[in-house]
């Protein structure tokens, strides 16, 4: 695979870049090597910058659920961009939105967007401590919430990639409010519970960051009834997960409301949106309705807005769920039996369109089983499905996504990928 290109600049970024990158995981530093840097993208397919063609799996961590460049949202884009970037005034556009989101998850009366993930959620917690005037927050290990400090514990793919246990640089009081539980494991959050000053547990739904986990019916079950009978807040970090699992996320799937919701990735379709939302009881405490503060000079940006609306219309309109499932279990059956035929100890997790392989005998359901997984293996296999054309994200804790762009034809190269990337691993 010839990466001269990628060579040069990551040489020349790392001089006034960190890492040559801006989010730690494009470094590929634990599957070793340079990283690749991207020219272009359409459709199902990425294009390095010395030529070499992927079927793209990374999806920008998740937002090109249609892949890229979409024709239908492209338009829409290019049209709003003739209107100017950035008004610091409301548009019409922010309104639309509002409708379409709210529209697909019950629970939200009001949302309020935001310009990331992160900020999505950590304006959800300051939310949930407004509502309930109390402090402690509930999270799982191996969740991963963004970066903001009091969610940096525990805190999944990106730091487990790096194998840092939290960040340096957190004030011990900026987490002394977080407790950490462990997924579907409902007696860690009753424990919890006998503190009375907790405001919220949040949860990501499908656990995407530490490669895929469900949770079982009946942890959601309880958890949902705990949080009710002890009136705190149950928050669904949905950022990964929102129309992704199903047009009204992993609630819509597992059948549950959260008090609320945060979103990001695919609500913006590749332009910087995030957004929590909830009923209007706890939305009435944001300003300029209430006395919890929070704001964005760029929020509701109305490029973004234009491309969140055509992408969750054309979503809606392809309703690709079922297709997206059918997909993953052809994938899913493809590794085992790769695996099986070269001897490999394989587990795969997956749900609607995310998937992971682990390289395991250890069932995957939380993080400590997560990381029994053969790195080693994950690195060779990771290298192999590159040089045979299929773009993966470098880490073993983070999940592979589907597009609705996806041929029958891109789904066979990536079946005979793995075919030949499991026997480079036996
Ligand atoms: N929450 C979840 C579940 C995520 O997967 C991510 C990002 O991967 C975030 C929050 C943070 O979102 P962002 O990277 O847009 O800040």
């Amino acid at each position: 695979m010839k990466i001269d290109k990628s060579i040069e600049l990551y040489t020349r970024g790392k001089k006034n870049l960190v890492g040559a990158v801006n989010s730690p995981v494009r470094a590929f530093k634990s599957v070793g090597g340079v990283p690749i840097f991207i020219d272009r993208a359409k459709g199902s397919k990425i294009f390095d910058v010395d030529g070499n063609e992927y079927v793209d799996m990374v999806l920008s961590y998740g937002p090109m659920i249609l892949g890229h460049r979409n024709s239908t949202v492209e338009k829409t884009v290019k049209k709003y961009m003739k209107n100017g970037y950035t008004f610091g005034a409301s548009t019409k556009g922010e309104i639309i939105m509002a409708e379409l989101v709210c529209d697909a998850f019950p629970g939200m009366d009001k949302v309020r967007f935001v310009n990331s993930g992160t900020e999505a959620v950590l304006s959800a917690i300051r939310l949930a401590r407004a509502f309930t005037g109390k402090n402690k927050i509930i999270k799982f290990a191996g969740c991963y919430h963004g970066h903001s400090d009091a969610l940096l514990v525990a805190a999944g793919s990106g730091l487990a990639t790096l194998s840092i246990p939290g960040s340096k640089g957190v004030p011990d009081e900026a987490v002394k409010n977080t407790l950490i539980a462990e997924f579907n494991n409902i007696k860690s959050v009753e424990r919890h519970l006998r503190n009375d000053d907790v405001a919220a547990i949040i949860i990501e739904p499908i656990a995407g960051n530490m490669g895929v986990i469900q949770p079982s019916a009946k942890f959601i079950k309880e958890l949902k009834e705990l949080t009710k009978a002890s009136g705190i807040l149950l928050i669904a970090d949905e950022v990964m997960t929102g129309f992704r699992s199903q047009f009204g996320g992993a609630q819509e799937l597992l059948g549950f409301e959260a008090d609320i919701t945060c979103l990001g990735k695919v609500v913006g379709g590749g332009f910087p949106v995030g957004a929590y939302g909830a009923r209007n009881e706890i939305m009435e405490m944001v300003a300029p309705l209430g006395d919890m503060y929070q704001a964005g000079t760029l929020s509701g940006n109305p490029i973004a807005m234009s491309c969140g609306i055509a992408t969750l219309k054309e979503l809606k309109n392809q309703d690709p769920y079922k297709d997206f499932e059918k997909t993953a279990a052809f994938l899913e059956r493809e590794m085992k039996m790769a695996a099986k035929a070269n001897g490999i100890d394989l587990q795969v997790n997956r749900f609607g369109s995310m998937i992971n392989p682990f390289f395991t005998k250890t069932r995957v359901v939380d993080f400590k089983t997560a990381q029994t997984s053969d790195t080693d293996k994950f690195k060779t296999f990771f290298w192999k499905m590159m040089e045979n054309g299929v773009f993966l994200p470098p880490s073993q804790f983070e999940s592979w996504f589907l597009s609705t762009a996806m041929t029958k034809r891109d789904i066979y190269k990536v079946r005979s990928a793995i075919q030949i990337a499991m026997k480079a691993v036996a």
